[in-house]
């Protein structure tokens, strides 16, 4: 088990925030005043562009030092994040967690045709339990991904120390107290979202955009 020190200081803790929102807004990744089909298939004004960071190596290496040193507090053995967008994420938190001495193993959980999340690669398994897992997740906006992640590490015999979202965009549906472990994020942007029934962007007759998020498929099935 790789032994860490502290939590971050409350004055440190304010700056990795800041810090993580500027990384986001200079790859361009901070999309506003649009209108969004999230992965959860409901529509929102403002955007996570995640694709455009992770394009950028340098970019999303600052950020996963970040989410290392926000966990810093906590004693992880392995890091396990959700396919897809998530596993380059978790992959180079878990190497900034890793020390001289000790790698921190990377894995990841993929969606089964039930939508649950579950270890398909061999090994897995075995590597997680009894383990103190830390999950990484991109942006959680339902949790329902985050909460799949960790009934599969609890699943599999692991123990989820904690989990660390690089956005939430649902602090009082994403937290400690909701999914009954301790999560922590970098950003965090509470947006609304809407119904498609209940849009009210819907409703100005403002365009989906369909270059990213789910708009496309929402699109071509009107
Ligand atoms: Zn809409």
């Amino acid at each position: 088990m790789v032994q860490r020190g502290t939590d971050p200081d409350p004055t440190r803790l304010l700056e990795i925030q800041r810090e993580a929102f500027e990384i986001l807004a200079e790859v361009g990744a901070i999309l506003r005043e649009g209108h969004f089909v999230g992965t959860s298939g409901r529509h929102m004004e403002i955007y996570i562009n995640k694709d455009v960071l992770l394009r950028n190596p340098k970019s999303t290496e600052r950020i996963t030092k970040l989410m290392a040193e926000r966990c810093s507090g906590i004693d992880i053995d392995v890091v396990v994040a959700p396919s897809v967008g998530a596993i380059i994420l978790g992959n180079r938190t878990a190497g900034n967690l890793s020390t001289d001495e000790e790698v921190v193993p990377s894995l990841y959980t993929e969606k089964d045709p039930d939508g649950l999340q579950i270890f398909k690669r061999e090994g897995s398994v075995e590597i997680v339990k009894g383990q103190r897992v830390l999950i990484v997740e991109d942006t959680a906006a339902t949790g329902l991904s985050l909460r799949r992640t960790i009934e599969a590490v609890q699943a599999a015999g692991g123990i989820v120390v904690g989990a660390c979202l690089m956005v939430n965009r649902d602090t009082k549906r994403i937290n400690s107290t909701t999914m009954g472990v301790p999560v922590y994020w970098l950003v965090e942007m509470d947006v609304p979202t809407y119904d498609r029934n209940e849009c009210p962007l819907c409703a100005a007759g403002r365009p989906i955009a369909v270059g990213v998020g789910h708009g496309k498929t929402e699109t071509t099935t009107e």
